[in-house]
């Protein structure tokens, strides 16, 4: 089917030939050798399951659960599956999954492909800490097994490879046992950056789960002035009998919808102020006790969020620093951000543990912030700006949102990536599997699918 996509920020639409398959039979048959790239529900930012004049294969109807340990939490399942079927499968029977991205809807492919992080990053790592093996369909048509001990360099090589080196077909993965789903929290305010810093190091060895968000109206000396929100799954003896009554209480659907097409005032100055003052008033008379929904997933109850930016769209623009970087290259990097005199809706600051051994893959220690911002003509500019912050500060990027940056400087952010080159060179040598994202940021030829 021709049609129109765009990635979640909607801020660049292109024609695609979609093809939805149900089986992983007509999956292989429809694969267009001329170029195509796996989607799953659409929610990176950018680029990164467009393929715009070629094909693009919708994953999300092989989304069957396979097999299950609940001995172990070993869960089977297709790439399609999303982590809000496993949570409405398995929740129930005392099951989370491990690693979890702030929606709970994507798909465990989509998961994979960009090995996202979470709150917890800090204390459990990426997702592929949760994912045992998988089956990859390869250019050459063979299904070819992948794990830390089989085929250990396709295995990294697709952890974060944005879907460029196959497809992953099925996957299995550890669920985290949890006796509720409810989270014990905590919401420290902090009055500047240095503060906030601070709180969140302090509770590093204390909480899995920590975030703190900016107020983004404080500026000079109060920059960083924010809260920092702190938590971990609460254990059913610790729940007040109110919620003790059900403990594996599942979360309902949206409880807001932003209607189609909104008008790019919408968004304005004004009301992103209330949205941030409103975030920031609930997180400072939060409840010791948080439902999942609210504590991991708070944007999932506002079904279509990202059409309250218009027409243009928006983009999110979230890196890492090292921590050696320290303080002042944080505060310079947020100072140039906030002086735009954008307002954005969203905004998480977060410190990353651990990095993974998936060549491409994002999270790396240090200080980690996301912001989304309308799009406007000076963007890429600004953007870029950053990225030579970033750069100089020796931090990276994530190509789950990112939108705008240069073959040059991402090739400059990631060291490893002349290894995944070699491997796209061994398993794809034709560039059977290419995006709008690949040829942008030279992950692949250029000139295939019409790109
Ligand atoms: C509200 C919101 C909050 C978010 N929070 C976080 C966060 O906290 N941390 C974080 O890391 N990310 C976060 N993200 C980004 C999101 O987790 C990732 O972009 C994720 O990859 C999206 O999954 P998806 O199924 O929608 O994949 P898509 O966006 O459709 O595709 C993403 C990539 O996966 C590839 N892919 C999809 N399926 C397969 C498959 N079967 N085989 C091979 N490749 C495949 C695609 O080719 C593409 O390169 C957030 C996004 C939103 C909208």
């Amino acid at each position: 089917m021709r049609t129109s996509l765009s990635g979640w920020g909607a801020n660049k639409w292109v024609d695609c030939e979609l093809a939805e398959p149900e089986t992983t039979d007509q999956l292989s048959k429809w694969i267009d050798p001329a170029g195509t790239i796996a989607r799953g529900l659409g929610r990176s930012y950018g680029d990164a399951a467009l393929n715009g004049g070629g094909q693009v294969l919708g994953m999300a109807r092989l989304n069957r659960f396979l097999a299950f340990d609940p001995t172990q939490g070993r869960l089977t399942c297709e790439a399609g599956v999303s982590l809000e079927d496993i949570i409405r499968t398995f929740a129930p029977r005392g099951w989370f999954p491990a690693i979890t991205p702030g929606t709970k809807f994507v798909t465990v492919g989509g998961c994979i492909a960009n090995d996202i992080h979470g709150k917890a990053h800090h204390a459990q790592g990426s997702f592929s800490n949760s994912v045992e093996a998988l089956t990859l369909l390869l250019a050459s048509g063979e299904v070819v097994s992948a794990s830390r001990e089989e085929n250990p360099e396709l295995f990294w090589g697709t952890m974060g490879g944005m879907g460029l080196l196959g497809i992953v077909l099925e996957t299995t993965l550890r669920l985290r046992p949890i006796e509720t789903t409810y989270f014990r929290q905590e919401a420290h305010p902090a009055r500047d950056l240095e503060h906030l810093l601070d709180i969140l190091a302090e509770h590093d060895q204390t909480y899995a789960y920590s975030v703190a968000t900016l107020d983004v109206m404080a500026r000079g000396a109060r920059l960083g002035r924010g809260v920092v929100t702190v938590g971990d799954h609460a254990r059913r003896d610790e729940l007040p009998p109110r919620l003790a009554k059900a403990p594996l209480a599942l979360g309902g659907p949206p409880r807001v919808a932003v209607p189609v097409n909104l008008p790019e005032l919408t968004l304005n100055p004004l009301s992103i102020r209330a949205v941030n003052a409103v975030i920031q008033q609930i997180q400072r008379h939060a409840s010791p006790f948080g439902h999942y929904e609210a504590f991991v997933y708070p944007l999932d109850g506002i079904s279509h969020w990202n059409r309250g930016y218009g027409r243009r769209g928006f983009t999110q623009y979230q890196f890492v620093i090292p921590f050696e970087a320290g303080v002042p290259s944080m505060r310079k990097i947020l100072d140039t951000l906030l002086s735009e005199g954008e307002l954005p809706f969203l905004n998480v600051l977060k410190r990353l543990g651990e990095q993974s051994a998936g060549h491409l893959s994002f999270p790396r220690p240090g200080y980690t912030f996301a912001i989304d911002l309308p799009v406007r003509a000076h963007t890429p500019q600004l953007l870029h700006r950053l990225d030579t912050m970033v750069l100089e500060a020796g931090g990276r990027i994530y190509l789950g949102k990112d939108s705008f940056v240069t073959p040059e400087t991402f090739r400059a952010m990631y060291p490893r990536l002349d290894a995944w080159l070699q491997l796209k060179a061994k398993y794809d040598p034709r560039g059977t599997f290419t995006s709008d994202l690949g040829r942008r940021v030279g992950l692949v030829a250029g000139g295939c699918a019409g790109g």
